[in-house]
């Protein structure tokens, strides 16, 4: 009997078990691997339209094919030119840089396509796009940063259009994707190249921030200026031990002295006196903290929230662009761009228009004003700062005869090594026409590393 019902136990068992797998394996197939199977055919089906249609090229505004394409046994391949200046733009494949965001304009996708023009034109042919990038510029850029990790952003104030959007290190397209071993390389690089630093870069902003704090002292009607501060060297504010970078102090200050020499006391007194809660409206205001929505990934900025007992030492410290606060360069250039376009904010953009093989404009791009962060009062007070600043302040690199900047320098001290190098301008000061933002990682000196970058830019911008 007992041989029998184990016969029986293991007739049981084994269609048991048998579901049981069964059960498992369709688990594995339906909810584990199906996304991946999904991914895989997806891409299948886009490498598929990659190979038909003529992809559309990508153009700067001074007319460089930077992204080209050509008929090969295989269908349609990409081709790059001047690969390093333009890298981070192009991307290194279909899943990078605008190659991906922008993929639907490329093929003639979606929104993007064109059926009664490929029917004329007797095969599938994408849209070209035209970028705002001054292909002159971001090729100085590349120039002017070789050998060194950081980020430039050249901008035109009033309409948002980006001229210059390079990150240092740069890579080559096409070497990296040559062999596995190449890329495994790119990848792995310590430096980070594949980083897009313009947008993707978090950094102190160190005394460059010091422009956000004069304006929403002045805009929020508790300093000018010409109003007095004071500053002995090393001093408690709000129970955190502030150093000016001159260590005998500046004694009795203006404003504008404080930042046209940039002195850290003085502007986490006066972060103090404003107080968290105008301090963070003033951060909304100028959307400080938000990701610029560009076709390119975007990081947002972060900042200490001035809440429990750490509060006011965390507000003392964000007042001259230390502690917490982390901010892309971009954000940087937005503030700048903020004062030379007269206090409203502007959502910058980086692609001119989208044609058809045909030559018809399909799409245009336009920045468009987010709203006022200041009144033009407080912007004539702080631009009139900023030109001190280059007169008699920090940022003299910037002193050039013919033309009138106004600037801020910044060093920025960070837990890798050397302070970051900033330097942020605009020009002509009466009149601004362009921005123009450095960083130079672990430079050192802002006027000294960041400086002779921005100013240089500046200058071929202007010519
Ligand atoms: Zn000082």
């Amino acid at each position: 009997m007992d041989e029998l019902s184990d016969g029986i136990k293991r007739l049981t068992v084994l269609p048991l078990a048998g579901f049981i797998v069964i059960c498992l394996m369709l688990t594995y197939w339906q909810v584990v691997a199906a996304p991946r199977l999904e991914d895989a055919e997806e891409n299948n089906r886009a490498e598929r339209m990659r190979r038909r249609v003529q992809p559309g090229r990508l153009l700067t505004s001074d007319g460089l094919t930077i992204l080209d394409a050509r008929d090969t046994e295989e269908g349609w391949e990409r081709v790059y030119a001047d690969t390093e200046a333009f890298c981070h733009l192009t991307g290194y494949n279909p899943r990078s840089g605008l190659q991906k965001t922008l993929s639907d304009v490329f093929y003639a996708q979606n929104a993007y396509s064109h059926a009664w023009e490929d029917i004329v034109q007797g095969r599938p042919v994408g849209n070209d796009i035209a970028l705002t990038i001054d292909g002159r510029l971001q090729q100085l850029a590349h120039r002017l940063m070789r050998g060194r990790r950081g980020a430039v952003i050249a901008m035109e104030p009033q309409s948002g259009a980006l001229l210059v959007l390079y990150s240092a290190p740069a890579y080559d397209p096409v070497a990296i994707t040559r062999s596995e071993e190449d890329y495994n390389v790119f990848t792995y690089d310590p430096e980070k190249p594949e980083i897009n630093r313009p947008l993707q870069g978090m950094y102190p902003p160190g005394s460059v921030l010091k422009i956000f704090t004069a304006a929403a002292a002045i805009d929020a009607g508790i300093s000018d200026p010409g109003a007095k501060l004071h500053c002995a060297g090393a001093e408690r504010v709000a129970g955190t031990l502030v150093r000016c970078r001159r260590s005998g102090g500046h004694g009795t200050l203006t404003l504008r002295r404080a930042l046209a020499d940039s002195c850290n006391i003085a502007f986490a007194k006066l972060g103090n006196e404003l107080g968290p809660d105008r301090f963070r409206r003033y951060v909304k205001g100028f959307h400080l903290l938000d990701a610029a929505k560009l076709p390119l990934p975007t990081s947002t900025g972060r900042m200490a929230d001035f809440k429990g007992f750490k509060g006011e030492m965390q507000l003392a410290e964000a007042s001259f662009g230390q502690g917490a606060t982390l901010l892309t360069p971009m954000s940087i250039a937005r503030l700048t761009a903020t004062i030379a376009r007269g206090g409203e904010v502007v959502q910058p953009f980086i692609v001119a228009d989208v044609r058809t093989a045909g030559g018809r404009v399909i799409r245009q791009g336009e920045g468009r004003v987010l709203g006022r962060a200041i009144s033009t009062e407080t912007v004539q007070a702080v631009a009139g700062m900023m030109r001190s600043v280059v007169e008699e302040g920090t940022g003299s690199v910037a002193d050039i005869a013919g033309l009138e900047v106004a600037a801020k320098t910044g060093s920025a001290q960070n837990p890798a090594g050397d302070p970051h190098a900033w330097f942020t301008c605009f020009a002509p000061a009466g009149n601004p026409s362009v921005v123009v933002t450095v960083i130079v990682e672990n430079g050192g000196s802002g006027s000294g590393v960041a400086g002779p970058v921005a100013v240089a830019i500046l200058r071929a911008a202007l010519e």
